[in-house]
């Protein structure tokens, strides 16, 4: 029998801890921190993630505002409002929802994000810092999925993990933070030749593409860990998972994998700029 990793109940338990957290910061500082989530147009998957997310928020006992910009919004335009959210004493993390519609500058606007308030890490200077192994946030969805590993005490050291998918939200990031943990890594993407043989090499199989059920069990070697980070339509994955499970040591299922994981990073790295933002008041 394959091991679940079940992402839902670590982000129920990792929202515990952070809602005592919470309580008591609260009771440090004469108001509520609060996290800033940037939404640019009306794509629905983004209106429903950052509605997941501030829901999120309210759990553990953190405000969180949506600032709504329209879809023709400019590149000045979104760095105008990050500039403002850089300086309000009350926000603790600023999260701007990605995809951003294409006239905007996306890594321009990431890049302007104060690297203190960056609680999703996606700008440029915490993805450096991170891959020297310096203390930086963390891009969000590859803190939860090595944060998944971890708790279920998944090897790593000396392991060979393949990411498909080179992403700088996903496939980049979890690269370092895997080479990190001294796992042996291999990035793989659209121009990849022979996927099927290095795949076939993993220990750790990472999908990170956006196509569903991409990664097939003839793919992968017996004993393997399955990590789908991939969420298409209808609740898919990048993993054929119905026929790779009986081959494999462990997995993430979807939903209920890597997506409440996600969350709880942001959710994590939020209550660490608030704690940070309390000591200096
Ligand atoms: P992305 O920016 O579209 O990147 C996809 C990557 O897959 C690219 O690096 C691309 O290669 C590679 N790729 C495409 N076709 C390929 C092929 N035939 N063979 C090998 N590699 C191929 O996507 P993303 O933003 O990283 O997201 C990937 C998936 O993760 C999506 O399903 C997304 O919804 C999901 N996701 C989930 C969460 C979560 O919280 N659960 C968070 C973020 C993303 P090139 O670089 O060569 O184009």
């Amino acid at each position: 029998m394959s091991i679940i990793l079940d992402g839902k109940s670590l982000s129920k338990k990792i929202e515990e801890e952070l809602k005592l957290r919470v309580a008591f910061l609260k009771s440090k500082l004469n108001f509520t921190p609060k996290l800033a989530t940037i939404l640019v147009g009306n794509f629905p998957p983004s209106i429903s993630y950052v509605n997941m997310k501030k829901k999120a928020c309210e759990r553990i006992g953190l405000e969180s505002e949506i600032i709504k910009m329209p879809e023709q919004t400019t590149t000045q335009e979104l760095l105008n409002c990050i500039q403002i959210l850089n300086q309000d004493k009350t926000i603790c993390g600023i999260l701007l929802q990605h995809p951003v519609p294409k006239q905007i500058d996306e890594r321009a606007c990431f890049d302007a994000i104060s690297p203190e308030k960056d609680v999703d890490g996606v700008n440029s200077s915490s993805f450096g810092n991170v891959a020297l192994g310096k203390k930086a946030y963390k891009c969000a969805t590859p803190m939860g999925i090595v944060t998944l590993l971890k708790e279920y005490k998944i090897p790593l050291v000396s392991k060979h993990a393949v990411i498909i998918g080179r992403s700088p939200i996903l496939g980049k990031p979890l690269a370092q933070l895997l080479l990190n943990e001294d796992c042996t890594v291999t990035v793989c993407h659209s121009k990849t030749q022979n996927l099927k043989e290095i795949v076939k090499t993993a220990d750790i199989v990472v999908g990170a593409v956006g196509k569903p059920k991409f990664i097939t069990a003839d793919m992968i070697k017996e004993n393997v860990v399955l990590v789908d980070a991939g969420y298409n339509e209808g609740n898919v994955g990048d993993i054929d998972l119905e026929n790779c499970i009986q081959k494999c040591y462990a997995y993430t299922p979807v939903p209920g994998g890597v997506g409440p994981m996600t969350i709880a990073s942001l959710l994590t790295q939020t209550v660490e700029s608030a704690e940070k933002l309390a000591e200096m008041s």
